[in-house]
């Protein structure tokens, strides 16, 4: 779904955020991106999102043709009520059905015609969700989209997300800073640093929730 091949990056200064990164991810393959403050997850991000122009011309960036993004506030528009920002922009006929759909699948039911601001930041989240998985993107990028939330809210988000990860199968990468999260989620975790892919380790099924197992301790070891 991705292949990103020897991508720079850098802002004036010495020493590039991103250092000639290669990266490929296979479709429905969830991927969670760890790395220190600063080391460029979301500047990687951004490049993938087409976000960032400065990227062009530096190796290639090949995405999906639907990709969607969810950071960590919800960017709701606040003068739009909450189904009118899922179904933002989108023609077809069908698109309201659909946005209620998605609501409902993310618990948000009944809550359609609510402003942003009535509902907490754990269902504006999910709002932000519902109006990423309606497009039914084939790749999902999400920077820390649950960094903010307490932390009962982000055990449900992490059920939630992969539940609708088992219907709707996009490819993920998905950046946080919590260890335990990129696990229980993730296929596999890679590590950027120095602007480069530093480590890339995939997590098997059976050894998701053991906290003993020894390629946690590796992994760990490797933030
Ligand atoms: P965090 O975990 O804190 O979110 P990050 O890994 O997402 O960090 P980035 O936001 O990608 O880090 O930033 C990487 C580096 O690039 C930082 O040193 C940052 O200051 C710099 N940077 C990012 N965007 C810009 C920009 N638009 N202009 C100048 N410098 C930038
Ligand atoms: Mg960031």
């Amino acid at each position: 779904a991705v292949q990103v091949t020897d991508l720079h990056r850098s802002f004036n200064k010495a020493g590039g955020v991103l250092n000639g990164l290669d990266l490929e991810i296979a479709p429905g393959e969830f991927v969670a991106l760890l790395g220190r403050s600063g080391s460029g997850k979301s500047t990687l991000l951004r490049a993938l999102a087409g976000l960032d122009r400065g990227v062009a011309g530096t190796g290639r960036v090949e995405v999906p043709a639907k990709v969607s993004v969810v950071f960590q506030d919800s960017r709701l528009l606040p003068w739009k009520r909450v189904l009118d920002n899922v179904v933002l922009g989108l023609r077809a006929g069908d698109a309201r059905e659909r946005g209620l759909q998605a609501l409902a699948e993310v618990g948000l039911d009944g809550r359609d015609k609510a402003w942003p601001h009535e509902l907490s930041g754990g269902e504006q989240q999910r709002a932000a969700l519902a109006r990423s998985l309606v497009r039914d993107p084939e790749l999902l990028l999400a920077d820390e989209p649950f960094g903010a939330l307490d932390a009962l809210t982000r055990i449900r988000m992490h059920t939630l997300l992969r539940k609708l990860c088992e219907v709707h199968q996009p490819a993920v990468l998905l950046v946080t800073h919590d260890v335990d999260e990129a696990i229980v989620l993730a296929d596999r975790v890679i590590v950027l640093d120095g602007g480069v892919v530093r480590h890339d380790a995939r997590i098997e099924l059976g050894t998701r929730r053991s906290q003993a197992d020894p390629a946690f301790a590796r992994l760990r070891a490797q933030l």
